[in-house]
């Protein structure tokens, strides 16, 4: 169902057989993946990171009392809460990342309106693309749609990313929420995370990128996440720095050999990654193909072997993408311990990119993997008419106006 023409048609038959009426607003806010820069993000240092097109959407009418309800159609699970009495859930509850949501913007000041929703996510949940993102990113737009303010994408991303970290318990940094808030329709983001700041960074033609997703599951993900930033943090210490980004290559390498073995094989993974995302923003404007393959391989290489943080499942993908025909680089993508590798490819092979890559990891592991080609979007905003297609609105917010019943912006806001 992904951008395909029924996609909106079953959210809405859902919405109407659930809540017996249509659905008002459409909202939507895209996963990421990053083209380079792993783990670079905690240390201060810059990601490259491209919203795509696999999204979250989001199906709403507003409530004239205080309740939130909403349907998941990926987990085919409902949630019902009221926004006066917004308690945490007990363990990784999806509806925590409503609840997040609308406990953050609360306490920023935002007047908040109850509605119904049915949601649908194209991001594979827990793949590494950052569907949780998605997920918050576009639940705080079906609030600002309704309660008809407007926040700033970057401070949109801040509080969704505290949403996260206080109510659902994820220590993330803010790369996906930001992202998924600030992207720009065609390009990458140059992120960096010492001042959030960010440069839109034109994809040359002739650069199609497809993720592949191992399938393989990621269950040491949190605790080597925790010492891999412990080992940075420790790196940073003895240089006396409050993260690794203040130190220069140069200055390591003189002080390399004092560290212990393992926080410095972290910490020149990550001075070097942090060069190679500068790189490869160039490489990729240039379309400098030649560039763009020996920085992938450099940073699986040094994800592999500094790093640590790559699986069998991951060897297998990148071994198959590497021997599949247009291919110009693969690397991993996001974390690391399973999850997603992230290739790119020559456009007018990627049919048979996929398909080759398909037998060869599928013979390499017995598992079939998910490929996704994908396409950098806008952050998080409304639902494009045109995405909707025929018979199905995402009106402006003031159309109904005031005390007009089903008009926005809600009347209950508080
Ligand atoms: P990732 O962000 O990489 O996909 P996370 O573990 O951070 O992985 O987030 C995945 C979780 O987010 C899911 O297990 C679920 O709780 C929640 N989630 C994301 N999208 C949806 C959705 N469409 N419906 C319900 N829950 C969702
Ligand atoms: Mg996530």
């Amino acid at each position: 169902m992904n951008g395909q023409p029924e996609r909106p048609a079953r959210i809405a038959a859902a919405f109407r057989s659930r809540f017996g009426a249509e659905p008002l607003v459409w909202c939507r806010a895209p996963g990421r993946v990053d083209l380079m820069g792993s783990h670079t993000d905690y240390n201060l240092g810059c990601v490259l990171t491209l919203p795509i097109d696999r999204d979250t959407w989001i199906a709403a009418r507003p409530r004239p009392d205080r309740i939130v309800q909403a349907h998941s159609l990926n987990l085919d699970a409902d949630t019902r809460f009221d926004l006066d009495a917004l308690a945490r859930a007990p363990g990784r509850a999806w509806c925590n990342y409503l609840r997040g949501v609308a406990s953050v913007l609360r306490a920023d000041g935002q007047s908040l309106c109850g509605f119904d929703a049915v949601l649908h996510s194209t991001v594979p949940l827990g793949g590494g693309l950052s569907s949780s993102a998605a997920l918050e990113c576009a639940t705080a737009t079906v609030f600002e749609t309704l309660g008809g303010w407007s926040l700033d994408p970057v401070r949109k991303a801040r509080l969704c990313q505290q949403a996260e970290n206080e109510f659902v318990g994820v220590n993330c940094g803010i790369l996906d929420q930001y992202t998924a808030c600030a992207g720009r329709a065609g390009c990458a983001l140059l992120l960096d995370c010492r001042d959030l700041s960010a440069q839109p960074v034109q994809l040359a033609r002739g650069l199609q990128v497809v993720i592949g997703d191992t399938r393989s599951k990621r269950e040491l993900a949190g605790s080597e996440y925790g010492q891999r930033r412990a080992h940075c943090e420790a790196g940073a210490r003895q240089f006396g720095v409050k993260a690794l980004r203040e130190v220069s290559l140069d200055r390591f390498r003189q002080h390399e050999s004092a560290l212990p073995a393992d926080v410095a094989k972290r910490c020149r993974f990550i001075l070097e990654e942090d060069e190679r995302v500068l790189r490869m923003a160039e490489a990729l404007t240039r379309g400098d193909t030649e560039a763009i393959g020996r920085l992938c391989t450099a940073s699986f290489d040094g994800a592999r072997r500094l790093y640590e943080i790559t699986t069998p499942a991951m060897h297998a993908m990148r071994d198959a993408m590497l021997q599949a025909p247009g291919v110009l680089g693969a690397r991993q993508a996001g974390a690391g311990f399973g999850g997603c590798l992230v290739a790119f490819v020559d456009p007018g092979a990627v049919d048979a990119f996929t398909a080759a890559v398909r037998r060869g990891y599928q013979d390499r592991t017995g598992t079939v993997p998910e490929l996704y080609p994908v396409h950098a979007v806008a952050g998080a905003g409304r639902v494009d008419g045109a995405m909707l297609g025929s018979g199905w609105s995402s009106r402006p917010s003031v159309e109904a106006g005031p005390g007009g019943g089903d008009g926005l912006p809600c009347q209950t806001a508080t």
